[in-house]
């Protein structure tokens, strides 16, 4: 998975431009300039002195407001890009007022590396503090929908208590919910479980048990059965508990006392593992934990939310973008395909995902497919967003690699756009070529 991590800190312009020229000195031979080097070659090339050349304007449409580009480079350390831009807002630039003492101006750093591989990034933006005296501050490269949504004030998730997502964890092993949902619907008495789970679930009946126990979701009871009639007649905690109890006079309604009956073992849902089976709540829990896991900010986190009514969504904004996440507990189809839907349209993300536990069926795919093609129809090649198809998720334990995959094409995205804000520094102009050719007709 790629981060790309972006910083920002604002100065007087002057002290920033007079830091910058010792950047060079200040970092170790690993760090290899790209923009000087290119626009190295370009001079000598055509015999026009550095200071001279001029650079390109930046790109209309600036990620992090109208601030004018001064000066940029890039350097590279084996695989890891680091940036360094120094900029003055676009209409101090126009009133010519840049040289001007006191004018400010500001500093941004970037960085994109593997997560595998951040110490390089880490190192780089430390240094960068250090030379230029100020305090970097992490940003997102936000995107429109998220800064409106983040002003509709959505309700922040409650972090869960360690001990709750475990047990969702626990639950996302598809045996230990399935005995779960067992012990829940049904009487819990282990000799009907033992013949539910058939013959290939028996066998691993032992640990799944221990498992639902240990993570707090069902616990053992001792259940009464009269001899007589068959019939269960009261469910305690333990044996020791029915003793006493039989102690204390408690009989069975046959007349003999509780504890000479027949004794079943059994497991009982606790509140913990219902509320977690019902809606889901497990693969909730485990969305949030991947999604921390992953780096997302707690408070760019949004669950159960409520949009028009009883629609229940989660959100969050990762590298700056807002994802809309479906969970379903099952198969994932044609009807489920136009809720959420339904659901695009209210929240309107800029990029959806369908986690379910089984399949996507067909019917739901095929429907998203031919979403696709209609959006492209109506729309020329290089503007058809990619982002109006779902990402698709089968299976829990493929979670973590399906937001990994999404991180990396949303940095991609975000260091692209940082990149060709400070690529054109690399060209040459129009001006520059003619003047180098002695083409130009003002020299
Ligand atoms: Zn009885």
């Amino acid at each position: 998975m790629l981060r790309f991590n972006l910083y920002s800190s604002a100065g007087a312009l002057g002290e920033l431009l007079a830091t910058y020229d010792k950047v060079g000195e200040h970092l170790d031979e690993s760090y290899i300039s790209i923009l000087e080097a290119a626009r190295n070659t370009q001079s000598k090339l055509l015999g026009i002195e550095l200071a001279e050349m001029e650079s390109d304007r930046m790109d209309p449409q600036p990620v992090c407001g109208p601030v004018r580009i001064v000066k940029a480079e890039l350097f590279r350390n084996a695989s890891t890009l680091c940036g360094l831009v120094i900029g003055v807002s676009e209409t101090a630039y126009r009133m010519a007022v840049i040289q001007e003492t006191g004018q400010r101006g500001t500093l941004r750093v970037f960085t994109l590396a593997d997560s595998q591989d951040e110490r390089t990034a880490a190192d780089f933006v430390e240094s960068m503090q250090d030379l230029f005296k100020v305090s970097l501050n992490s940003r997102d490269v936000m995107s429109d929908r998220a800064r409106s949504l983040i002003g509709e004030g959505l309700a922040q998730i409650v972090v869960a208590e360690q001990a709750e997502h475990a047990a969702a964890r626990t639950l996302a092993g598809k045996d230990a919910r399935e005995l779960a949902v067992a012990i829940k619907s049904g009487s819990g008495l282990l000799v009907d479980l033992a013949k539910q789970m058939g013959s290939d679930g028996q066998a691993g009946l032992p640990s799944v048990r221990e498992r639902l126990l240990e993570s707090d979701l069902v616990v053992g009871e001792t259940v009464v059965l009269c001899g007589k009639t068959g019939q269960a007649i009261s469910r305690v905690r333990s044996r020791s508990t029915l003793d006493a109890m039989a102690d204390a006079g408690l009989r069975c309604s046959c007349g003999k006392p509780a504890n000479e009956e027949k004794i079943e073992e059994a497991l009982s849902i606790t509140e913990l593992g219902r509320d977690l089976l019902d809606k889901s709540r497990w693969m909730t829990l485990v969305l949030i934990e991947e999604l921390l896991h992953i780096g997302v900010s707690p408070d760019h986190i949004f669950v159960e939310q409520q949009f028009d009514g009883d629609e229940i969504a989660c959100i969050a904004i990762i590298s700056g973008d807002v994802v809309l996440f479906e969970l379903r507990d099952g198969r994932f189809s044609l009807g489920h395909a136009h809720s959420f839907n339904a659901k695009i349209g209210i929240v309107q993300p800029d990029y959806s995902m369908v986690v379910t536990t089984e399949k996507i069926g067909n019917d739901a795919k095929i429907h998203f497919d031919r979403r696709r093609q209609a959006v492209r129809k109506n729309m020329p090649r290089p503007y058809v967003d990619e982002s109006v198809e779902p990402l698709f998720v089968e299976g829990i334990s493929n979670l973590r690699a399906g937001l990994e995959d999404l991180v990396t094409n949303l940095v991609t995205k975000d260091a692209r756009r940082v990149l060709s804000e400070v690529l054109p520094l690399a060209g040459i102009t129009p001006g520059t070529l003619l003047r180098g050719l002695g083409l130009d007709p003002v020299g």
